[in-house]
């Protein structure tokens, strides 16, 4: 199945349609753009009622909030923002992408501990959602909360205290850094990592949930306790030579309601906590490099799928980068039930994490800054549908090649639904035979 551009924004919810049309009137919105700080030093706002308050950066509000310049205020110069019940502190003007938000945070005086998040609005303020996960404050000292929103266009975002304590909250120094991708193609979605496209539609729903994150893209499914699927780009420019980190954890940006599967989830089930975006894939940085161990990003794998065929299908696009190549990939588990070192299980972690039948991954092979312009009809597309199994540890992954049609029919995605549909009914139909 395919789907045109705008067909498929409007599927996801109709929000995308007033995204296209804010973009379309972008600059009639004097929206701003740049790296911003905003220190609250340029304000002076006395009581906790809700009011507008212009600061260096531009009109805020401040809801059971005020700008502090107590001793028991904590601040980085003379004033910082001080919250209590569940204020909130919101900019009141849009911007031009968020790439990533840090702010300062510590409890005034002797007040108990906070808790809040950070949201943002793509629709200037009519609907907030909440980026990464809750922060609590538990310290006198100033620390900094970093978040990822990713977000390309339009946006303003909202600091949103969550206990409805008394606790009062200090916060200081807001940083926005634009929107930026990294090297070679973008995705009209925005992240690099979909370029070739969301193949699921992803985006709120708890079993088929978008996370952006900066290294890879996941459409990850709570029921099921794993991924429906991952995408990453794969070039030179992730490469490097740090090493592995292998800090397997939860990961917390996850919505309350979604069991948070663990580092331990999986232990004596006899299967592997298979990365599908590969930890040797992110060596740039320890960052990078850290958050291929985030849970989201695993699926229960046979121990001889994982570190046999699927293994040297990994190393091979790594050959494949070293050759001057960048790389799309795309990669989940279909079907129910498979065979591990402790044999057949449908679900392990008492249920809670569902094993797939098969692994299979996409992997489009273009010329490096090219991105989605780099694919035509002889733009090589290399597909394999592998048994989650034992017994494959030295079987050759060219023999489990398959159409990227016949995996878009077993796994009910829509696979480069960004690629003309013209090219991808070339490509998809085509099994790979290098
Ligand atoms: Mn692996
Ligand atoms: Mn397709």
């Amino acid at each position: 199945m395919t789907l045109t551009y705008p067909q498929k924004i409007c599927r996801n919810s109709s929000l995308g349609a007033l995204i296209i049309l804010l973009g379309t009137f972008n600059s009639l919105l004097s929206a701003k753009a740049a790296t911003i700080i905003e220190s609250f030093e340029s304000g002076s706002k006395t009581s906790y009622a809700a009011a507008d308050v212009s600061l260096g950066t531009g009109t805020w509000n401040l809801n059971d909030a005020l700008i502090g310049t107590s001793s028991s205020d904590r601040k980085n110069g003379s004033k910082s923002v001080r919250i209590t019940n569940s204020g909130t502190v919101s900019m009141m003007f849009n911007r031009t992408g968020a790439g990533t938000i840090t702010i300062k945070h510590a409890k005034y005086g002797s007040d108990g501990n906070s808790t809040w998040n950070l949201r943002c609005s793509t629709n200037s303020g009519s609907s907030w959602l909440t980026v990464g996960g809750t922060v609590t404050t538990s310290s006198t000292t100033l620390s900094e909360a970093t978040f990822t929103p990713n977000i390309s266009g339009t946006v303003r975002c909202q600091i949103s205290k969550t206990d409805g304590s008394a606790n009062r909250l200090n916060i200081d120094d807001i940083t926005i850094t634009d929107y930026t991708t990294s090297s070679g193609g973008s995705g009209s979605s925005g992240n690099v990592h979909l370029t070739m496209g969301n193949p699921s539609n992803a985006g709120t729903s708890t079993n088929n949930l978008l996370l952006n994150k900066s290294q890879y893209a996941v459409g990850y499914n709570c029921a099921a306790g794993r991924p429906n699927w991952v995408s990453w780009q794969l070039n030179n420019s992730w490469l490097g030579s740090t090493l592995r980190q292998d800090d397997f954890r939860s990961d917390t940006t996850l919505p309350s309601g979604c069991y948070r599967v663990s580092g331990t989830s999986y232990s004596g089930s006899g299967f592997d906590r298979g990365h599908m975006a590969p930890s040797a894939d992110r060596t740039k940085t320890v960052a990078d490099n850290s958050s291929t161990f985030l849970m989201t990003n695993m699926i229960p794998q046979a121990p001889d799928n994982n570190q046999g065929v699927w293994a040297s299908l990994e190393s091979y696009t790594r050959d494949l980068v070293a050759q001057g190549k960048e790389l799309y990939i795309i990669s989940g588990g279909y079907g129910s039930g498979g065979t591990g070192s402790a044999g057949f299980k449908t679900s392990i972690d008492s249920g809670r994490i569902s094993v797939p039948a098969r692994t299979w991954k996409i992997i489009v092979v273009v010329t490096p800054g090219t991105g989605l312009s780099g694919v035509n009809t002889s733009t090589r597309v290399i597909a394999v549908d592998i048994p989650n199994a034992q017994g494959v540890r030295n079987a050759n992954w060219k023999n489990y090649r398959v159409s990227v049609d016949s995996l878009e029919s077993r796994t009910g995605y829509d696979f480069l639904s960004q690629v003309s549909t013209s090219i991808q009914s070339v490509i998809e139909s085509r099994v790979d035979t290098l």
